[in-house]
């Protein structure tokens, strides 16, 4: 049975207000594991997540950039933040569990070496993927990206490297350089006509690459209504869930990473993140 770890953190805001609660009859399954943390509040206990070190910070932000950083008051937050992310790379790789989703509470794709910005300080996967190479000597990494905008943080700090396959799905023109892919999405999509260039430009490319393991910075700002509306609906993104879950299954030994990260509704939080979560545990 497939084991999906979920990645929580306490946080301020409208978007996530309705969580855990929201999770109420996954969280009872046996195969479905709660890493929480009540920043501040919460006492220690053995699932707390641990803030990241300044150690690993530094591997792939700049001095500088931290410092920036902890001028806009978020420091300790997207420390926590990109602490999920981490910790859900090493409970897989440990063998925890299969799967996971993370909450990001400030994401990840606009953050780059040395530049921030739309709400993502530190860049999770990058420093997911820095610890996977240090600490259990994984080389290769398959970053999906289907927020509504361009990734500009994650292409920068994934460009010069070799064993980072990063594919962004956006309506920026189509682009390739070393292993990085842009992907053009039309302004006006439809939901089959994106699951069709998934379908036919990411699964070659990632069969090709054969990665270790599948980061999936997921983003709902793209579902009509939504602030990067591309015409999608809420659907589309259960249907990306299972066509990468199974992706991962098939390539990735199923390690596969859900990074949160734009989408301002609070409503499609609700009815979407139980799903998906629902989609990597299987239903
Ligand atoms: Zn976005
Ligand atoms: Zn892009």
């Amino acid at each position: 049975m497939v084991r999906t770890g979920i990645f929580f953190y306490y946080q301020e805001g409208q978007r996530l207000r309705d969580f855990p609660g929201a999770l109420e009859g996954l969280l009872e399954r046996e195969n479905v594991f709660l890493y929480d943390a009540f920043y501040p509040l919460k006492p220690s206990s053995p699932f707390d997540l641990q803030p990241i070190s300044a150690e690993i910070l530094y591997q792939v932000h700049t001095h500088e950039m931290v410092e920036e950083v902890k001028r806009t008051g978020n420091y300790e937050g997207a420390l926590f933040s990109a602490a999920a992310t981490v910790r859900a790379a090493e409970k897989i790789w440990t063998e925890e569990i299969d799967n996971a989703f993370v909450f990001t509470g400030y994401g990840d794709h606009h953050a780059g070496t040395d530049f921030f910005g739309g709400g993502c300080y530190f860049n999770g996967a990058a420093l997911a993927i820095h610890e996977l190479r240090k600490t259990f000597g994984a080389s290769r990494f398959v970053i999906i990206d289907t927020d509504a905008h361009h990734g500009d943080g994650s292409w920068e700090i994934f460009e010069p490297n070799q064993d980072a396959l990063y594919v962004c799905f956006c309506p920026h023109p189509p682009w390739e350089k070393n292993n990085n892919v842009n992907i053009q999405v039309p302004v006006r999509a439809t939901d089959e006509g994106y699951l069709g260039l998934v379908r036919r430009s990411f699964l070659p490319r990632v069969e090709a690459f054969q990665p270790e393991a599948l980061f999936w910075n997921w983003g709902y700002d793209g579902t009509r209504g939504e602030y990067g509306d591309i015409g999608v609906s809420p659907d589309l993104h259960i249907s990306l869930a299972k066509e990468l879950k199974a992706i991962a299954e098939k390539i990735s030994q199923g390690r596969l990473i859900v990074v949160l990260c734009g989408g301002r509704r609070r409503d499609l939080a609700r009815a979407l993140i139980p799903r998906i979560i629902g989609a990597l545990a299987g239903e």
